[in-house]
């Protein structure tokens, strides 16, 4: 691959993504001009339509209970930013890692894993829908913007970092992608930093989302160590400071005590691993970017905190359950008469179905599914099925 400009491999630690290791694009295309080929990747990616409808689809808050929530946009800036900040302290490449954290969810479904779980139960006859995998398709296949190809045909290091896990059945089916999970092999540093990153980027903006939503409270949450510790500290350095402002610090510790402990962590790791390049660090037995065994276990303890009271919160479960059979009628009507999809929809389903019978009819139905915002999906609900509402 051309080495242009832009690259800025001086400065990067020989174990990090360079344009000059990169294994390429699916189709070979000139090089960039005044930009890196992971910079080029990040560009088209924001120029997408999916990155564009992740302002409007759910993380856990619907869109429309309030402004201030998180969307999968908000959502993946967070991640982009704390995986750059972590990518620049380990010296590898932070336009890889900026291009994976801003793809990283482009194939969710609306509303947010109630989408996902009903898409996947429609989709159990034809092989299953799984969000990470569909963010692959969506930028493989599904966009279309090039006149030579369908897709972004973004490089290998970021649709290898934007595949975070897959079945060996499944992989046997992606090509160069998939391999890695055949053989158990590793993925890029930037690619393991960038999912450490978004789970730092969850774990922390859920508590924030979640007491703004007065669906958890402060005095629950001080039953868990990584919030207790900031809480203690935020209290005893300002005891006066108002509510809001006491959760801004407090989140704000958290998420700097866990990116700090994932950098020592994975800096003591690098040192004692030595891999001399990339290929080392896919070679290497075990994931190389991690927490301390402490941190995990204080982690651990969050994630179970929000699973059983805020994922599972009556009126957070109302609203995934009001989701799910939004998304499962929606699939039942089109997969029963195609005629009901919109032209581009229709074409694309019978392209597929051409190729692929009736699984392929359902892969359609479900990418058009998947790719509707909340509330696109809520308004062709009302379409399809409402007598009174105009078509
Ligand atoms: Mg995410």
């Amino acid at each position: 691959m051309s080495r242009s400009v832009a690259d800025s491999g001086q400065g990067l630690a020989p174990y990090a993504a360079t344009d000059a290791h990169s294994h390429g694009r699916r189709h070979a295309e000139p090089g960039p001009a005044y930009r890196s080929e992971f910079q080029r990747d990040r560009d088209r990616i924001i120029h997408s339509a999916a990155f564009r409808r992740l302002e409007y689809k759910t993380q856990v808050f619907v869109n429309h209970e309030g402004d201030l929530f998180r969307t999968r946009l908000t959502h993946s800036i967070e991640v982009a930013q704390i995986a750059r900040s972590i990518a620049r302290a380990l010296r590898v490449n932070e336009d890889l890692t900026e291009a994976i954290a801003l793809a990283h969810d482009l194939g969710h479904t609306p509303f947010g894993h109630a989408g996902q779980d009903a898409l996947n139960a429609c989709m159990q006859l034809y092989g299953g829908f799984e969000h990470n995998l569909q963010s692959l398709r969506v930028v493989d296949e599904l966009e279309e913007r090039y006149a030579d190809f369908n897709g972004l045909n973004l490089t290998f290091e970021a649709r290898e970092g934007i595949l975070k896990h897959c079945s060996v059945a499944v992989a046997r089916t992606l090509g160069d992608v998939g391999v890695r999970f055949i053989e158990r092999r590793q993925p890029s540093i930037e690619a393991q930093l960038t999912n450490l990153a978004d789970e730092i980027a969850y774990n922390s903006h859920d508590v924030d989302d979640g007491l703004r939503a007065r669906l958890i409270e402060m005095d629950e949450l001080v039953e868990i160590s990584l919030f207790r510790d900031q809480y203690e500290e935020v209290r005893h350095r300002y005891p006066q400071l108002s509510q809001r402002r006491t959760v801004h610090e407090i989140v704000r510790r958290m998420i700097n005590t866990q990116v700090v402990d994932l950098v020592e962590t994975s800096l003591t790791r690098l040192q004692q691993a030595g891999p001399t390049d990339i290929e080392a660090v896919r070679r290497h037995p075990e994931a190389l970017i991690s927490y301390s065994e402490a941190m995990r276990e204080r982690n651990l303890e969050l994630k179970r905190f929000l699973r059983n009271r805020l994922y599972k919160h009556y009126r957070v479960h109302r609203m995934t359950t009001k989701a799910g059979r939004v998304v499962t009628a929606l699939f039942e009507a089109f997969m029963e008469d195609t005629g009901l999809l919109p032209d581009e929809a229709r074409n694309h389903c019978q392209r597929l179905e051409a190729a692929d019978g009736e699984a392929g009819r359902a892969r359609a139905v479900a990418d058009y599914v998947a790719g509707m915002t909340d509330r696109y999906a809520i308004t062709e609900h009302e379409r399809v099925y409402n007598p009174k509402e105009l078509t």
